[in-house]
C-alpha cells in the first residue's frame, strides 16, 4: 500500500495490507526471540512446516481506532493476548512471552500509523497469528513456531449499520464437537466450517448458524461471530446468548456487548437456546451476530431444510443498533471508557520511533 492512504469508501479489507509486519520466532531450547518490525513480505517456510500439515495454527483479530484527537487506540488488546495464549495451550503450542502480543501490535500500529483510517466506522484490523514452523513430518507438538502480526484497513458496514441477513442452519455439518477445540480460535475450526458455508450459499445465505453436533437443536454461533437474541419484557429487553466455552468461541465483542447492555439497563441471560425457541415467533423480537471484523450484524430470518422463520420485522432492531452505536462510540473515543478497554498508541518522538518499551 506504499504511498497510498486508505480510501474512505473501500479500504480494501483483507486484500491490502500495511507496509510492515511484526515477527518473532520460538525455538524449543532458547524460547522466544525479540519481536522485529520488518517490511511486509512473503514468509520463508519449509514445505514440511508442521503447522501446514497438522494444523497447529491459531490467530486473533483486533482493531485499532482513530480517536477524536487524532491519536490511535487498540481495543481490548490484553484480552486478545490472553485469548491467543488460551488457544495456543489448547493446541499444545507455546504461549507468547509476557507482553509480546500487545507490544507487537502497538509497534506495528505505531510504525504504520498513517494507514489507520480516519473515516468514522473505519479502523485498522490487526491479524496476529501463531504457526508451527518446525520442518518434520512426525505427528507431535512442534518445537519451532512463528508469531506474526499483519494489519489491513477495514471499512464500514459498521458505521452505516450492517444490512440484516438471513442465516442458514445446517443439519448436515457441524463446526465443533464436545471435548474438541471449538473454543480455540484456530485455523482448523475455519476449515471445519467451509462445507457448511458452501451449503449455506447454495440456499442463498452468506452465513451459517451452527447448532450443537449432538442433537442439532441448540444454537452455538456463526463461523466467525457469536449470536445474541433479544427478548422483550415489561422491565426492558433481555439479551440472551448461549454460554461461551466448550464448543463456542468466547468472543470479545460478545462480552463487550453484554457489559454495555448491562450498563444500558438491559438484563442478560447466558443460557442454552433451542432453534425451536428462536423460531417460535414470540420469545424473541431481535437477533444479531457479533464479532470484531463486522461488529453487530442483525439476523432477520433463519432458513433451514424445514423452512424459514422471520425474526423481528426485517429491519435492524433498535437494541442491536443501540448496542452497535454504544460499542463504536467507546472504540472511537467519543464515549468514556470506564472499563479500560482502550489502549492508546504512544506518541512517537523523533529520537525513539516506535521502539519497544522496556
Ligand atoms: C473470532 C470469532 C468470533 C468473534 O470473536 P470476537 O472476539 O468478538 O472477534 C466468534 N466466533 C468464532 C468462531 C471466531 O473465530
Amino acid at each position: 500500500m506504499k504511498g497510498e492512504s486508505p480510501s474512505s469508501t473501500d479500504p480494501g479489507f483483507g486484500r491490502r495490507f500495511t507496509d510492515h509486519m511484526a515477527v518473532a520466532h520460538f525455538e524449543g531450547r532458547s524460547g522466544w526471540t525479540e519481536t522485529d518490525i520488518v517490511a511486509f513480505a512473503a514468509l520463508s517456510l519449509s514445505p514440511a512446516a508442521m503447522g501446514l500439515h497438522y494444523g497447529q495454527a491459531v490467530f486473533e483479530g483486533l482493531k485499532a481506532f482513530r480517536q477524536p484527537d487524532g491519536s490511535v487506540a487498540l481495543f481490548r488488546a490484553h484480552d486478545h493476548a490472553a485469548r491467543l495464549d488460551r488457544s495456543a495451550r489448547q493446541l499444545v503450542m507455546p504461549e507468547l512471552a509476557t507482553g509480546t502480543f500487545v507490544e507487537a501490535c502497538r509497534r506495528l500500529v505505531c510504525t504504520d500509523i498513517e494507514m489507520v483510517p480516519s473515516t468514522p466506522g473505519h479502523s485498522l484490523y490487526l491479524r496476529p497469528m501463531l504457526l508451527a514452523t518446525e520442518a518434520a513430518l512426525g505427528v507431535r507438538p512442534a518445537a519451532e513456531y512463528l508469531f506474526v502480526v499483519i494489519a489491513s484497513p477495514v471499512g464500514a458496514y459498521v458505521s452505516t449499520g450492517a444490512q440484516p441477513m438471513t442465516v442458514w442452519v445446517s443439519r448436515e455439518h457441524s463446526r465443533a464437537a464436545p471435548d474438541g477445540i471449538g473454543s480455540a480460535k484456530c485455523a482448523g475450526n475455519y476449515a471445519a466450517s467451509l462445507a457448511g458455508l458452501q451449503e449455506s450459499a447454495t440456499h442463498g445465505c452468506g452465513e451459517t448458524l451452527w447448532l450443537d453436533s449432538n442433537e442439532h437443536r441448540w444454537l452455538e454461533e456463526l463461523s466467525s461471530m457469536n449470536v445474541v437474541l433479544v427478548a422483550a419484557g415489561q422491565a426492558g429487553p433481555t439479551l440472551v446468548t448461549p454460554p461461551a466455552g466448550g464448543t463456542i468461541l468466547d468472543g470479545i465483542t460478545r462480552k463487550s456487548l453484554l457489559a454495555l447492555g448491562r450498563s444500558l439497563g438491559f438484563a442478560v441471560a447466558e443460557r442454552p437456546v433451542a432453534l425451536e425457541e428462536m423460531c417460535d415467533g414470540r420469545s424473541f423480537v431481535e437477533a444479531f451476530a457479533c464479532g470484531t471484523a463486522a461488529g453487530v450484524v442483525p439476523i432477520s430470518a433463519v432458513r433451514s431444510a424445514s423452512g424459514e422463520c422471520p425474526i423481528g420485522n426485517g429491519e435492524p432492531g433498535p437494541v442491536a443498533r443501540r448496542l452497535q452505536q454504544t460499542l463504536l462510540a467507546l472504540q472511537e473515543g467519543s464515549a468514556a471508557d470506564p472499563y479500560g478497554w482502550r489502549l492508546s498508541i504512544p506518541t512517537v518522538s523523533a529520537d525513539a520511533p516506535c521502539r519497544a518499551r522496556k
